[in-house]
């Protein structure tokens, strides 16, 4: 069976390595698992996966250790499991590069979404909705980035430079949770302090009231309070 995917898994706790296992298996992946930071090593280097589902909390380490030094040399996709609401966790997790994560208790339908959301974007990465002559299509959602215009359906929506600036940076990361200070240094290249991140809500705050309904949560934007904003790659 070539055409799985191959997951490495990396968790400690045995009764929700068994769980993932199993329900990954149950969807046509191929599961391999670590339950440590150098075991987990050493499955990657044997195995190269295709997707990382790391745990953040292992008996020999941070997760964030052996996510930091993965990306110093892959970009394989890795969704963050972990167990702490603390936002600023799951901040450093996604600036260190995790591509997604998921707080436990998980549900297996929001895993599974996850991962397959994660997959398309990184086997489109290049092109991810690029249509040639450098639009972006998601839906109803229309992207000129020659133009600088935005359509949904029929209608355009006119943004200000700023706002049209956030968007077209969200969907140049289609299907990513993007941070508060990654759309920030990309938008108006400042560090991030609390007056930022009040600019970026005032704008995305504009940016909803223009896209109306289809931009909240079932929409084209996901936000999540106190960590970012992400372009929901699966309309
Ligand atoms: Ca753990």
């Amino acid at each position: 069976m070539n055409n799985k995917y191959k997951i490495l898994l990396v968790e400690d706790e045995s009764n929700i390595r068994t769980f993932v296992t199993a329900l990954l298996e149950a969807n046509e992946y191929q599961v391999i698992s670590a339950l440590g930071c150098s075991e987990a090593k050493t499955m990657y280097a044997s195995h190269i996966p295709d997707l990382i589902i790391l745990d953040l909390g292992l008996p020999d380490g941070d997760g964030t250790s052996f996510l930091s030094e993965l990306r110093q040399k892959e970009i394989t996709p890795v969704i963050v499991l972990s167990a702490r609401s603390d936002e600023r966790e799951k901040v450093k997790a996604l600036d260190l590069g995790a591509n997604d994560y998921v707080t436990k208790p998980f549900g297996s339908a929001e895993l599974l979404a996850r991962i397959r959301s994660v997959l398309r974007m990184y086997r489109h990465s290049a092109d991810a909705g690029k249509l040639p002559g450098g639009k972006f299509t998601l839906g109803e959602l229309v992207i000129d980035y020659d133009a600088r215009r935005i359509h949904i359906g029929s209608e355009e929506i006119k943004l200000t430079q700023t706002e049209y600036n956030i968007i077209a940076f969200l969907s140049e990361h289609c299907g990513k949770m993007m941070t508060y200070s990654a759309i920030i240094k990309a938008v108006w290249r400042e560090a991030t302090d609390d007056a930022s991140i009040k600019k970026l809500q005032v704008n995305m705050a504009n940016i909803r009231k223009k896209f109306g309904s289809q931009l909240g949560e079932s929409g084209y934007i996901t936000n999540e309070l106190g960590v970012g904003y992400r372009m929901n790659g699966d309309k």
